[in-house]
């Protein structure tokens, strides 16, 4: 299928008393419409700060740096990053063809304002309906994100309702405008395994029903072999892999994601898991390692080699790619 996101080059950095941090450091992927793409890696590897790059949401002291952020859902492409901050096209991006759900429900459902206000404020803004038009549209979104009794949900405020409830309103709110692309940032990883199960159940309907483009952060591989067509593998600011599900689970190339998925036994029965512990820590992103940053935790890493020179990436065609020395000569691979 069509890229519908093009995100090439991305680097995104924050000032800190020590020093600049590069959270991002030249990411390249892509999004193809009705496809699903896993950026899967472990906390404070830069997944999450690529998505909220996305939308421009990275706030002081934080800022991008460099790349492009091509948006091929309208008529005419365009990068998102040399948009002016009031240019139209940004506005009916965020929450409109660009939906967005975050682990917590309480960055982006407010505590004083009820359900059914905010899904009609923003049913209104990015449709244009009337008042009534938008508070059956809210009712009917919150049916189908599977809220019982909707039409007197729409009216409580995010406390009356539970995690699972909240995490659900936050997905009709993003799916108000009818989005190409919902981007999700571990948005089920804060609630217990069953509501996690329905939560993502509801995720693959929807998109199945919508035909949109999710592009799923997590730190949970069992959920990347139940929802991933396709996967990103980041490892400090930088994608290390990427490769189609299968492939990524039946034949892994780089060294991380090999220990990644060493403890992953079943495909699939295995949600709700976390990343299994591998050895060392994820280095300070100050202090990033010399030449291949995971070569202090990495089993095959040549010395005078890995702790000197950044790896190559390897592209093995067909959109399998791995940054990693050990395929450098290999047949059919190009770096
Ligand atoms: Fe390991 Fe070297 Fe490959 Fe890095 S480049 S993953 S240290 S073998
Ligand atoms: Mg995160």
């Amino acid at each position: 299928s069509e890229p519908l996101l093009e995100i090439s080059g991305l680097k995104t950095g924050f000032d800190t008393y020590d020093g600049r941090v590069r959270a991002v450091d030249g990411v390249d992927l892509t999004v193809h419409a009705g496809k699903t793409l896993c950026v899967v890696g472990e906390s404070g590897c830069g997944k999450s700060v690529t998505a909220r790059s996305i939308l421009r949401l990275v706030e002081a002291p934080g800022s991008i740096d460099a790349g492009s952020i091509v948006w091929r859902g309208d008529p005419e492409p365009f990068d998102v990053l040399e948009l002016d901050v009031s240019d139209k096209r940004l506005a009916k991006l965020r929450g409109g063809d660009v939906g967005m759900i975050f682990q917590e429900p309480a960055a982006s459902l407010l505590p004083l304002r009820t359900i059914g206000a905010q899904l009609i404020e923003t049913i209104r803004i990015h449709t244009g309906a009337d008042k009534k038009a938008a508070r059956a549209r809210a009712i009917d979104l919150l049916d189908q994100v599977g809220i019982p009794r909707p039409e007197q949900r729409v009216d409580a405020f995010p406390f009356q309702l539970s995690g699972g409830m909240c995490q659900r309103a936050m997905i009709a709110i993003a799916l108000c405008a009818n989005p190409s692309l919902l981007i999700a940032d571990e948005p089920t990883t804060a609630l217990d395994v069953t509501t996690q199960a329905r939560i993502l159940d509801l995720i693959r309907s929807l998109q199945a029903e919508y035909r949109m483009a999710v592009m799923f952060i997590t730190h949970d591989l069992g959920v990347v072999a139940e929802l991933a067509d396709e996967v990103a593998v980041m490892y400090l600011g930088k994608v290390v892999e990427r490769a189609g599900v299968e492939e990524l689970f039946a034949d892994p190339k780089h060294p991380y994601t090999k220990r990644l998925l060493h403890s992953v036994p079943v495909l699939g029965r295995d949600r709700g898991r976390d990343l299994p512990t591998i050895p060392g820590t994820v280095p300070n992103p100050l202090h990033r390692p010399k030449g291949c940053s995971f070569h202090p935790r990495c089993a095959e890493a040549i010395a005078g080699t890995c702790d000197l020179d950044e790896p190559p990436e390897i592209d093995f065609g067909g959109g399998r790619t791995a940054q990693c020395v050990l395929y450098a000569d290999r047949e059919g691979a190009t770096a």
